[in-house]
């Protein structure tokens, strides 16, 4: 029994250091868990807060402070309601689309696909405020067919892009020579008595983009979107060329005195606009070749829209005209103004050359 007590002792101590070992460990495991707890929750947190913000900055603007018809009060919306800001990058494009033009579409059933297109082509994002006003302005003549296929793709991909759009399209009256860029003149001016619109794409009715990240709106620099046409081949025909579809701010566009007025028949306008932006000393902002392209819908010339044999003379004079012919040197007379469900129609007597 002597020989056993001091080796009992000694187990005895044995003993209370592994417990307490056991214990520290488990301390230890207890303190790094709990740290580790902390750090997953901080990082969902995190994660959450960039999913449901794509936008680093975000200002809350009160309708009130909008301007414009429909500012306040609008259905779906309440007067004084705080809007916060729509992000850079909209979250609702889904990239690349199918464009086709096989099958016929009715006005009824794009405005049954689009319900929340209020009377005269007007839409705004309901739950955050657009970044840009922006008029659409389509020239146009007995082009209806290719009006409800725009209308069929873009109306929801306009929609995606979060915009505050107004579609004008401006019919020309008669059936004298067909003037475009005065065309585009008229729904400038027109679509701004109507609302405080700050940016203007001005689009043909036959263009039709192919991927939704082509963003109808203004940039720092007059921008050129419709870059990659499939009548072209999918590349641009030539670098000047600022033909199809284009944007600029309000600002751009007083600038170079707005477009002219005496491009009668087809062809040549386009590239004065280009000249004026140039002699401006403007650069022309654009969508990759991918994000830009777009379908044509093809047709056979119109009547009394023959090429300009006047266009080359014209270009090349670009420089001595711009200020005497342009928005400020404007002139027409409205025949009618119809606000219809998909789009405003106004047409217009421009005169002949
Ligand atoms: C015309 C432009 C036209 C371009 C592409 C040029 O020769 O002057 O108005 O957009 O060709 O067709």
């Amino acid at each position: 029994m002597g020989d056993s007590s001091p080796n009992f002792s000694l187990l005895h101590r044995i003993c209370k250091l592994v417990v307490l070992l056991c214990f520290l460990h488990i301390s230890v495991t207890v303190v790094f868990y709990v740290r580790s707890l902390d750090i997953r929750f901080a990082f969902v947190q995190n994660q959450q807060s960039h999913r449901a913000s794509p936008v680093q900055v975000r200002v809350p603007v009160t309708k009130e402070a909008e301007t414009g018809p429909e500012a306040a009060g609008e259905e779906g919306t309440q007067p004084g309601k705080s809007l916060e800001k729509c992000p850079e990058t909209s979250p609702l494009l889904v990239g690349a689309l199918r464009v086709e033009f096989g099958s016929a579409v009715s006005l009824e059933q794009i405005k049954k696909e689009n319900p929340e297109v209020q009377m005269g082509g007007r839409y705004k994002p309901k739950d955050c405020q657009a970044l840009q006003k922006v008029a659409i302005i389509i020239p146009f003549r007995k082009r209806d067919e290719h009006l409800k296929y725009w209308l069929y793709y873009l109306l929801p991909i306009l929609k995606r892009q979060q915009l505050d759009y107004g579609v004008y399209i401006i019919n020309q009256d008669g059936d004298e020579v067909f003037n475009r860029a005065k065309l585009l003149n008229v729904g400038y001016t027109e679509a701004l008595k109507e609302y405080d619109y700050d940016c203007f794409v001005f689009s043909d009715v036959d263009l039709i983009p192919m991927d939704d990240r082509n963003i109808y709106r203004c940039f720092s620099q007059p921008r050129h979107l419709s870059v990659s046409m499939d009548k072209f081949g999918f590349r641009l025909p030539y670098n000047q060329y600022f033909g199809g579809v284009s944007s600029m701010s309000k600002e751009q566009y007083l600038k170079i005195n707005g477009f002219p007025n005496n491009y009668w028949g087809w062809g040549g306008e386009d590239d004065d606009i280009y000249n004026r932006l140039a002699f401006r000393g403007m650069t022309i902002s654009r969508p990759s070749g991918e994000v830009g392209k777009c379908r044509m819908i093809r047709h056979d010339r119109d009547k009394q829209n023959d090429p300009n044999p006047q266009r080359f003379d014209r270009i090349a004079h670009t420089r001595d005209t711009m200020n005497k012919d342009g928005i400020n040197s404007l002139t027409y007379k409205v025949v009618s103004l119809e606000k219809l469900e998909l789009y405003t129609k106004i047409t217009v007597d421009v005169g002949k050359p």
